[in-house]
């Protein structure tokens, strides 16, 4: 059995990058939503109060859930000693190679795994994060403890399958928390001719919009050329999107109604 980490031992150095991250995307994003924001939604959305909680219940509750669900797959699958066979070769390349392979792995797996979360019985955990009809910068982190629990496991035992070196999964988590906030930020920019290669503001606001409105596409997190070849492309040259949310069944208001939302009967309807 691996020596299990405390609570405590995970979730403060967690609160701390979270909360250092929050004032790092304020600064940031503050200012461009200030100079550059598209002028569709108003300055202070309406769901900010409510997302800023999911900021900090990510750190405190399902950094630690997702680590002991790790450690006990490890130990119980016997993957130590997988990885050790599979991931010698991949441990010897430099942390940077590392990280861009596990980058474009995890975006493999996301891309289907979002798709998935976008059926049934999955879509009930994954409409809370669809929900809001303004969206920026803060969006992206109201996920559904669930939803973020599968994906963290699923990417996790991939990684240590795989026998990465530890600092190169470190290496990308100030990317992908800027990134994530780049996506979701009420921005029209679309990065031009490089619209395919690298996810933009516009292409992941098109993932939140309703299905008859072009929604249900664009699933990849970071590579817009994976939707591209998988037929799930959406990024109209001539207009932008200005519509969000879902359409089915009105996702709750508040937290402790959306955190239950998934386990009743009109989210499995
Ligand atoms: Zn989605
Ligand atoms: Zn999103």
């Amino acid at each position: 059995m691996q020596q299990q980490a405390s609570y405590a031992s995970t979730v403060v150095p967690t609160l701390v990058f979270a909360a250092c991250w929050f004032m790092i995307g304020l600064a940031i994003f503050g200012t461009l939503h200030c100079l550059c924001r598209s002028k569709d939604q108003p300055f202070w959305r309406k769901d900010l109060k409510i997302d800023l909680v999911y900021w900090f219940l990510a750190p405190l509750l399902y950094s630690y859930i997702a680590l002991v669900l790790r450690s006990y797959a490890i130990d119980y699958a016997h993957l130590d000693q997988m990885a050790a066979y599979v991931g010698r070769s991949l441990a010897d390349q430099p942390i940077l190679v590392q990280a861009a392979i596990i980058l474009f792995i995890t975006d493999l797996v996301q891309y289907w795994g979002h798709r998935l979360f976008h059926r049934q019985p999955l879509w009930r955990f994954h409409s809370v994060h669809h929900a809001p009809e303004q969206v920026d910068w803060l969006t992206s982190v109201r996920i559904h403890p669930i939803n973020f629990i599968l994906y963290s496991t699923l990417i996790n035992l991939i990684i240590s399958l795989a026998g990465f070196d530890s600092r190169a999964v470190i290496a990308l988590l100030p990317f992908n928390t800027f990134f994530g906030f780049l996506v979701h930020a009420n921005l029209n920019w679309t990065f031009g001719p490089f619209r395919y290669v690298i996810a933009s503001p516009v292409f992941h606001r098109w993932h939140h919009t309703h299905v008859d409105q072009g929604g249900d596409k664009n699933f990849a997190p970071t590579f817009p050329f994976l939707d591209l070849l998988f037929g799930t492309f959406y990024m109209p040259k001539d207009r932008i999107p200005s519509v969000f949310g879902i359409t089915d069944r009105p996702v709750p208001n508040r937290l402790l109604g959306q955190l239950l939302y998934p386990l009743t009967r009109r989210a499995s309807a």
